[in-house]
């Protein structure tokens, strides 16, 4: 399973990553650290292809997407 890291300190909620993704791994968040705006996180990475389109579609370069390592995977 990829681990899928948003920052959501970059993150402006429009929703890119969540319209091209076509596994609907993306989900919507809103914390009182950013004052209840809407952010997008990976609520379902399970689900995740690789693909790596969510990564070119965000205008903030907030996403990060990354293979398991052999230990990572081990220990999961
Ligand atoms: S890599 Fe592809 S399948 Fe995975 S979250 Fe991004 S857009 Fe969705
Ligand atoms: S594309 Fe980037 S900025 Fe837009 S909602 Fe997704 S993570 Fe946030």
């Amino acid at each position: 399973m990829p681990i899928i890291i948003v920052d959501l300190d970059k993150c402006i909620g429009c929703g890119k990553c969540s319209d091209i993704c076509i596994k609907a791994v993306f989900e919507t968040i809103k914390l009182e650290k950013y004052n209840y705006m809407t952010k997008y996180f990976a609520a379902h990475p399970e689900n995740c292809l690789f693909c790596c389109l969510c990564v070119g579609s965000c205008p903030e370069l907030a996403i990060t997407l990354k293979k398991k390592t052999f230990n990572e995977i081990k220990s999961f």
